[in-house]
């Protein structure tokens, strides 16, 4: 069987499913492959969903900001209201520790000039903020094997607060309704097909083959692949033309009983914890998710293939985790078993993502997420449809960088910050970007 359209986006998570929206809502006639069985069951199933504004770059703040503004009005955003139910933005603040390492005075610096307001915490305001919490600075992250583990604090934190980040409460939804948008406007969504190959025609892309013989016919294509992406760049032929590459972690994150006080209904607040190695997100339902931020000691566990790795946490990371988050909060209730996921991030070598074009006319590429791209998928898939749109205009993103400008802040983000031909951006070198 062979079909045609003027775009085919591989991958239905919620940056693919972003991107078959701002295609299709731009007029392209669209078909969305995925070898899953429905919008977000990737990885966006397993996202924390946290949305922050805490990061190394200007571009990636501004980028946070203004993505936030989207999920702050998602029906307008989306133009359609998803008959299956909507997700919420729910805000909850984040508290970031001064910890070394964690670029807090550049994140400062960045919040400045972009206008974005916070509290500075001494540590009286902070122990006021989060009652129940020990306050002590442990820094750097330890194995609890170290036996410096146990050591006193050295010195008691102090933090910022900044009031409007909070998390998206189902990830795998968001993902539905923008395909459901995305529906609306004429885009197809075709489940359990995998894509095995391309078509090249003059020197450019002109399709995908299909693992079932068929073909699709497009003349541009978009590799929203997730954790398969730099499996299918290497499949199109374009990995070598890039500077940045990517490659899938696994990560752990667990589910864990919210310690008296310390809820969300308690008002407690999203934590970057990087004096202990752990983000804490409060949940729905009194419970927090715990991940990790990469410490030096914790090893990371890079996957050759990621349709092969373990779904299930392992008990050494739970009891690392689960001590540290215990050293943090000292009613902190360690639960007996391990209660959790794991999963991939697609993580790009200086953990800033990549929207760009490819060496391969018509190819363009949504990757190199890091664990840290749920927060602008919508804003994603208008850069790409900016770059798509460009490219066809006759224009050389490569040569000069698609400019686009934000909305809420009138100001110009720099697409070229998203190149994979750009020199390693300088940034934590974690998934906190
Ligand atoms: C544990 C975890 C926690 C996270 N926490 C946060 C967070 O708190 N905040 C934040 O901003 N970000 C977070 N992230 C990152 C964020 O969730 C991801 O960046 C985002 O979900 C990626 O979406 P995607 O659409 O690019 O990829 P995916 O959701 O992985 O979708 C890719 C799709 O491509 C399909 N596919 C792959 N290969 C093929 C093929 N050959 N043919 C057809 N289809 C194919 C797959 O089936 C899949 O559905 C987290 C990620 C993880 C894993």
């Amino acid at each position: 069987m062979t079909d045609r359209a003027d775009a085919v986006v591989i991958g239905a998570g919620v940056i693919g499913s972003a991107v078959a929206l701002e295609l299709a809502r731009g007029g392209r006639s669209v078909i969305v492959v995925d070898k899953g069985p429905a919008p977000g069951a990737g990885s966006t199933s397993s996202s924390s969903s946290i949305i922050r504004f805490s990061y190394s770059t200007p571009d990636a703040v501004l980028t946070a900001w203004e993505a936030a503004a989207l999920w702050n009005d998602w029906a307008g955003h989306l133009g359609v209201v998803d008959p299956d139910g909507m997700v919420k933005f729910v805000q909850t603040g984040m508290l970031i520790f001064h910890t070394p390492g964690n670029n807090t005075t550049r994140i400062e610096e960045l919040w400045n000039e972009v206008g974005i307001s916070y509290e500075l915490l001494d540590s009286a305001a902070l122990r006021a903020r989060v009652p129940g919490v020990d306050i002590g600075a442990y820094f750097p992250p330890k194995r609890i094997d170290d036996p410096a583990f146990a050591d006193d604090a050295s010195s008691e934190m102090t933090a910022i607060y900044e009031p409007l980040s909070g998390f998206i409460d189902d990830p795998m939804l968001s993902a539905h309704n923008l395909a459901y948008a995305a529906r609306h406007h004429g885009a197809q969504f075709r489940f359990h097909q995998e894509v095995v190959g391309f078509e090249q025609t003059d020197g450019r892309v002109s399709g995908v083959l299909l693992a079932d013989g068929s073909t699709i016919h497009a003349p541009v294509v978009v590799n929203v692949g997730g954790p398969h992406s730099s499996g299918l760049n290497r499949l199109a032929g374009v990995a070598d033309g890039m500077r940045i590459g990517n490659r899938p972690l696994r990560q752990e994150v667990f589910t864990v009983e919210a310690p008296e006080g310390l809820r969300l209904e308690d008002g407690f607040p999203a934590t970057a914890d990087l004096d202990i190695g752990q983000y804490i997100r409060p949940q729905i339902g009194g419970t927090w998710l715990l991940g990790g931020t990469e410490p030096e000691c914790d090893e990371l566990h890079w996957v050759d293939d990621p349709d092969q790795y373990d779904p299930y946490p392992t008990v050494e990371q739970f009891e690392v985790s689960m001590m540290r988050a215990a050293r943090r909060v000292p009613s902190f209730g360690v639960p007996h078993r391990p209660v959790g996921l794991a999963a991939l991030y697609d993580v790009a070598d200086d953990w800033v993502p990549i929207y760009d074009k490819s060496d391969l006319p018509g190819f363009f590429m949504a990757c190199g997420t890091s664990g840290n791209q749920f927060k602008n998928a919508p804003l994603a898939g208008k850069f790409m449809a900016a770059i798509i749109d460009a490219e066809a205009a006759g224009h050389d993103h490569d040569a000069e960088p698609v400019q686009y400008i934000g909305p809420r802040t009138g100001r110009a983000i720099n697409l070229g910050a998203f190149s994979r031909l750009r020199d390693k951006s300088v940034t934590s070198g974690t998934v906190m970007g």
